[in-house]
């Protein structure tokens, strides 16, 4: 069972133990417990290191939308 923030809901989603996640060096998670940032390569546990939480949330970096609003 996952509890969302609501407010958050929109722009984190869960990522569980098991799933592999990005190809990249390293993402941001919020943990679901105390909300601090980690910042977690793929080959690292999903584990919050300010309070072993194991629920972290990955952390959406919005892509750069340039509009020409002239
Ligand atoms: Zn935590």
């Amino acid at each position: 069972m996952v509890v969302y923030p609501k407010n958050q809901k929109q722009v984190i989603e869960p990522v569980m133990d098991s799933q592999p996640t990005e190809k990249s060096n390293s993402m941001m998670y919020i943990c679901g417990e105390c909300h601090s940032e980690n910042q977690i390569k793929p080959k690292d546990p999903i584990r919050c290191r300010e309070c072993g939480y194991r629920i972290l949330y990955k952390k959406r970096t919005r892509k750069l939308m340039v509009y020409d609003a002239r």
